[in-house]
C-alpha cells in the first residue's frame, strides 16, 4: 500500500515505557514502524531486559500506527481546523495538526501482565503543517 510509505520514509512515530525491572529506570523506547517484524524486540538501554509484544499488543500498536497514518494523511485538512478550549477569562483556540502531533499521548496497555503507561511521539510529517 503507497499510503504506508509515508510513515515508514523517515516519519517519527516513537513510543517509550520505563523499563519494569526492579530498581532500573532505565526508558525503553521504539519506533512504531519497527513493530511489524516478526522478531521484534525492545531492548532497555540501561539494564537490557528485552521485551517483546504479544499478538495483543502488537495489534494494538499497528493499529494506533494505522491511526497516526490516517491523521497524517489528513492533515492538510487537520491544519484548517481548530478545537476551543475554554479557560478562564476566555477561549483558546488550538490547531488541531497541533493537538494532535504535539501533544504526547499516553496509553495504558497489558504488558507482561502489568498496566504501563506508552508514551507515544509524533512528529508533524512537515514543519508546513504548523502556520
Ligand atoms: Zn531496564
Amino acid at each position: 500500500m503507497s499510503s504506508q510509505s509515508s510513515i515508514s520514509a523517515g516519519a517519527k512515530a516513537k513510543i517509550d515505557f520505563c523499563c519494569l525491572q526492579e530498581g532500573c529506570s532505565g526508558v525503553v523506547d521504539f519506533n512504531l514502524t519497527q513493530i511489524a517484524q516478526n522478531d521484534f524486540q525492545a531492548v532497555c538501554p540501561v539494564c537490557h531486559r528485552a521485551y517483546t509484544l504479544d499478538p495483543v499488543l502488537r495489534d494494538k500498536l499497528e493499529r494506533m500506527m494505522k491511526l497516526i497514518e490516517a491523521i497524517r494523511n489528513s492533515e492538510d485538512i487537520l491544519g484548517d481546523s481548530v478545537v476551543s478550549v475554554n479557560v478562564a477569562g476566555g477561549e483558546v483556540r488550538v490547531p488541531y495538526a497541533l493537538l494532535l502531533t504535539r501533544l504526547n499521548t499516553l496509553i495504558t496497555l497489558n504488558l507482561n501482565g502489568k498496566q504501563v503507561d506508552f508514551h507515544l511521539w509524533v512528529e508533524p510529517s512537515s514543519p508546513e503543517t504548523f502556520r
